[in-house]
């Protein structure tokens, strides 16, 4: 929970006052009751307790609509005909499906790597891999950017090795820290390629230098890039050409790949450690074929998507003109999500329901723990399928919301909105 609350020995006032302080703050969670529809993309419908509402969706992570993909669906629909539904066991018995490897080496193929890995998320990925590797090099000592994901805390925590923290996206602070400690120490840097939250990208290469410069092993989240960036997919570290000097590399297939699942690309003797000591990976039914299909059907069809990824870029970057245009302040963002700066929990849920109610418009509020307290945000995530009308119809939403609860705006064209994320 973050801070810590009495506990006077009854069990059912201490879950509802953790449960009140969150509703107090802004920050409980409401979940919107959506059912997808494959044919309508970005568009879905919205259960609520007065019926069924049709809703424009602006902040899915199926960042490429592949979800909806008709070629996708049917890789699994063929697969869930010809293997039934699920994968029948773990890995090790009896789970091991022939389109499980036929993904790994795919992936490992759009990694120029060895070998690749699956497990069943992204965060299992992340916690499993980074957890087996910290805790098995002897006297291992993690290097942790200070805006890592979840999922990569937890398995540097589970690993009980030591951890440093650099500051974001700042490989001298790296440098600095890593000269202070013992040279002859397993090192192991972790950072991500998209951060998320604020749209900013890490210097992969410089971050590399540093790696190379003190014999640590990298780790890299590719998590927001995979599919979307490089020339076939494979994420930033293809874009800036820096993919052989990367040992780990961990990705999803559930954002741009539109399905489920996690996975990591590297040597083979390291991959092999990981399928060979990684509790989460080992003890848990395997992913169903059908997944494993549709993840094969998408990577293949991106590989190619050139102009997909630039469709996307474009999107995103006439969604920050015409933001910028009206004065919305949003985070310089230099990818394709978008973060709208609002800088209050009640705000942001206040704005976040305007939208829905006024205009059909579903964008989820980012509150924390996820961001800091201040930054509350409404993060938009532009994809190749939301057309010049549906930006038209966020931009007058966003408008309106703007003057009604009397948010803050930039002057009209200020583009350094960074300045009002540092006032807040
Ligand atoms: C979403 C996310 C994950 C987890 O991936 P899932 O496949 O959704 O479990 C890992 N890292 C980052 C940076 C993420 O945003």
């Amino acid at each position: 929970m973050g801070y810590s609350m009495e506990f006077d020995g009854d069990y059912g006032s201490f879950f509802r006052a953790g449960l009140d302080r969150l509703k107090d703050e802004g920050n409980y969670r409401f979940f919107a009751n959506l059912e997808r529809r494959s044919d309508a993309f970005p568009n879905a419908r919205r259960h609520t307790e007065h019926g069924p509402q049709d809703v424009l969706v602006w902040c899915s992570n199926d960042y490429l609509g592949m979800g909806q993909d008709q070629r996708v669906r049917q890789a699994m629909i063929d697969a869930i005909d010809q293997q039934g539904a699920g994968a029948g066991g773990t890995r090790n018995i009896s789970g091991t499906n022939h389109l499980h490897g036929a993904l790994e080496r795919r992936l490992a193929a759009l990694h120029q790597k060895d070998a690749a890995l699956l497990f069943t998320s992204g965060y299992v990925a992340n916690l499993t891999a980074l957890s087996t590797l910290a805790s098995k090099l002897p006297g291992c000592i993690i290097y942790s950017d200070e805006l890592n994901h979840n999922s990569m805390i937890e398995g540097m925590r589970q690993s009980r090795a030591d951890k440093r923290i650099f500051r974001h996206n700042d490989p001298a602070h790296l440098d600095e820290l890593m000269a202070a400690d013992d040279p002859a120490r397993p090192k192991l840097v972790a950072f991500e390629s998209v951060y998320s939250m604020d749209g900013d990208i890490s210097p992969i290469a410089e971050i590399l230098d540093v790696c190379e410069k003190h014999n640590a092993l990298s780790f890299l989240d590719e998590v927001h890039a995979v599919g979307m960036y490089g020339e076939h997919g494979a994420g930033v570290a293809e874009r800036d050409g820096v993919m052989d000097r990367v040992d780990i590399v961990q990705g999803t297939m559930g954002k741009a790949f539109g399905v489920i699942g996690g996975y990591i690309a590297a040597n083979a003797d390291l991959v092999d450690f990981v399928r060979s000591f990684g509790n989460a990976f080992i003890f848990t039914t395997a992913l169903p074929p059908a997944i494993a299909a549709g993840a094969l059907k998408s990577i293949e069809i991106l590989y190619d998507a050139q102009d997909m990824r630039a469709r996307h870029q474009e999107r995103a970057a006439t969604l920050k003109a015409r933001l910028t245009e009206k004065g919305i302040p949003f985070l310089p963002s230099v990818c394709h999500i978008v973060p709208v700066l609002v800088g209050d929990a009640e705000k942001c849920k206040a704005a976040s329901d305007m939208l829905l109610e006024k205009f059909a418009i579903y964008v989820q509020p980012i509150n924390y723990p996820t961001v800091p307290r201040g930054t509350e945000r409404l993060r938009l995530t532009p994809t190749p399928l939301h057309d010049d009308a549906s930006m038209d119809r966020l931009i007058d939403a966003l408008d309106h919301v703007w003057d009604e609860l009397g948010l803050q705006r930039c002057p009209a064209g200020d583009t350094d909105s960074k300045m009002l994320y540092a006032a807040q």
